[in-house]
């Protein structure tokens, strides 16, 4: 899966400048001119990384990064904090906020790029990887295959890369809207209470009716891969 960035910059060609740099570096890219746009927007859909800018129209940056680490699907999301020379007292007040991390104005596309790819690495090092393992779980992505305790599981198309989207993000939760976007695809028309017969299927699949359940019920949001179940075991 390509790593998706958005961009929450008003300056449109700083914008335009990010969008065509990360593209060029493979990354699929949403550009979005104004902070209240952004949060909504971030309610649809969740990227891989965001890119803010501290000083936005509608809601500020800062503002929006502290929202945004209140809601638990964004809580962990990467975000990289732009900030205009002079503000850069307010550096600290920006990392307090939750930002992973800030870069001054002006600064160079590819200390930017490079800021982002560590940023990446170091959030999702799933990504990447072959094999994934939570707890006793692992998925072999170059053989499609799952095993639970060293014991193979038969998982149908839907329900591994469910369980592969899951693992990449150990510990996010997911609306049923989001599970459709990111293991369906966005173009798809399809009913989200089909996204509870797939994560039945799963769990059922995964568990055998008698091993603890990896994957977390989250009231009114959705599903999550809980993280802290590979150190329970
Ligand atoms: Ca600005």
């Amino acid at each position: 899966m390509v790593p998706r960035v958005a961009v929450v910059e008003d300056e449109e060609a700083l914008s335009v400048l990010l969008r065509y740099n990360l593209e060029a570096e493979g990354f699929e890219v949403d550009t979005i001119l104004r902070g209240d746009e952004a949060e909504l927007r971030l309610q649809e859909r969740i990227p891989d990384l965001l890119i803010l800018d501290w000083m936005l129209p509608g809601v500020s940056g800062i503002e929006l990064c502290r929202r945004l680490r209140m809601r638990p699907e964004t809580e962990r999301l990467p975000i990289i904090m732009l900030t205009a020379r002079g503000e850069e007292s307010e550096k600290v007040r920006g990392l307090a906020t939750g930002a992973d991390d800030y870069i001054v104005k002006p600064f160079s596309v590819p200390e930017l790029l490079a800021r982002v790819r560590a940023l990446l690495r170091r959030a999702n090092p799933e990504r990447v990887a072959t094999i994934l393992t939570i707890g006793d779980i692992e998925l072999d992505r170059e053989k499609k295959r799952v095993s639970r305790n060293g014991r193979p599981i038969d998982l149908g198309p839907t329900e591994y890369r469910l369980l592969e989207f899951l693992m990449e993000r150990p510990g996010r939760v997911f609306s049923r809207e989001q599970l459709l976007d990111g293991v369906w695809g966005s173009d798809i028309y399809i009913d989200e209470r089909t996204v509870d017969v797939h994560v039945g299927r799963l769990r059922k699949a995964i568990n055998r009716g008698q091993q603890a359940d990896p994957i977390r019920t989250v009231r009114g949001a959705g599903y999550a891969l809980d993280d802290r179940f590979g150190r329970m075991n």
